[in-house]
């Protein structure tokens, strides 16, 4: 626990606004904000999650999903508790929906493990990383002095001021967007999509971006949601990789999973408009490597934790030297 500095307004008589991301919560005395991890001891907010640390492991950057940033690189992957939104299909919604066992690393502590483990760098991850919001800032800052990179996998609901403080120690960030629909973003997952796609584009003017787009079963508005978003993604930069994950059932919703023709058909509307897509939760042949755009041959295959960068040389197809943006290779 840790008392909060910033990111908050007091409003007297012992309540105080978070302002870390756009719910701005007003919280009474011994309260918690929506997130379950900001709590108001007496009239002061604390971060009740600073150092408390769920999950810690190594794994290949890829699984984040990162596919265009330091290809095979081990990171390690750290979590905590808490997030702002509500998602009833959320995959982790036990340590981000609930008060999950948790162990207290220093700051310190931490970089040593990553330093022994020999890992490029952290990613935070798990349950939402912003809401681990100083803890995340003092260890990325550690981190960055160590030469280790910093690497998150987000929601990107966080105030634009929490987020330009966050984004000079980030190396590369994944937003996972959880369909494209603003209505369905606050009905159904408590989030506000207006303020996260303002954040992406400021998030791509400062460090590497990747997104992430679940995919559901059945679904006959998703395929024209999906062109929406492609055409939002064009605007940006149509360099940007998008990784489709199947929809699984978990938490509240528990409808079949997606099935793999629907995913490789989905893949084929997104691949149509981006150069750079990918199905990122499953297995099957050829779903996550990456194509040259200019003559199609497989720069970069993925499999099992392996990648085979055979295809690509020097940041240029090896066959038809087209230019690609790998960081890192
Ligand atoms: S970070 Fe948590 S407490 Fe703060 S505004 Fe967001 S949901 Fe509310």
């Amino acid at each position: 626990m840790k008392k909060i500095q910033e990111h908050y307004i007091d409003l007297g008589y012992d309540t105080v606004q978070c302002t870390l991301c756009p719910l701005n919560c007003n919280i009474g005395p011994s309260r918690p904000g929506i997130c379950g991890v900001r709590f108001n001891r007496h009239g002061d907010l604390f971060s009740e999650n600073y150092g408390r640390v769920s999950l810690l492991a190594v794994s290949p950057i890829e699984h984040l999903p990162l596919y265009h940033f330091h290809p095979g690189a081990p990171f390690l992957f750290v979590g905590s508790i808490g997030c702002n939104m509500k998602c009833p299909f959320c995959n982790t919604w036990r340590i981000s929906q609930t008060a999950a066992g948790t162990r207290y690393y220093a700051p310190e502590q931490i970089i040593e493990r990553a330093r022994l483990l020999g890992v490029a760098g952290l990613a935070y991850t798990f349950n939402e990383p912003t809401v681990w919001y100083e803890y995340m800032i003092d260890v990325a800052r550690l981190a960055h002095d160590a030469g280790l990179l910093n690497v998150m996998a987000t929601n990107a609901l966080i105030s634009s001021d929490a987020l330009h403080e966050l984004l000079p120690l980030t190396d590369a960030v994944v937003v996972g967007i959880k369909r494209w629909n603003s209505e369905y973003y606050q009905v159904a997952c408590g989030g506000r999509m207006a303020e996260i796609l303002n954040n992406i584009v400021a998030i791509i003017q400062h460090c590497h971006l990747e997104l992430s787009y679940l995919v559901f079963p059945d679904d006959e508005a998703q395929e024209a949601e999906l062109k929406e978003m492609i055409k939002w993604i064009l605007e940006l930069s149509p360099e940007i990789p998008v990784h489709l994950l199947q929809y699984q059932p978990h938490f509240q919703m528990k409808d079949k999973e997606t099935s793999v023709g629907d995913l490789f058909k989905i893949r084929a509307v997104v691949k149509a408009r981006l150069p750079f897509v990918y199905l990122s939760n499953t297995t099957e042949k050829d779903a996550n490597a990456t194509h040259c755009p200019g003559c199609g041959v497989a720069l970069i295959r993925r499999k099992a934790g392996k990648v085979d960068t055979s295809g690509f040389k020097e940041g240029k197809c090896k066959r038809c030297k087209a230019k690609v943006t790998i960081l890192g290779l």
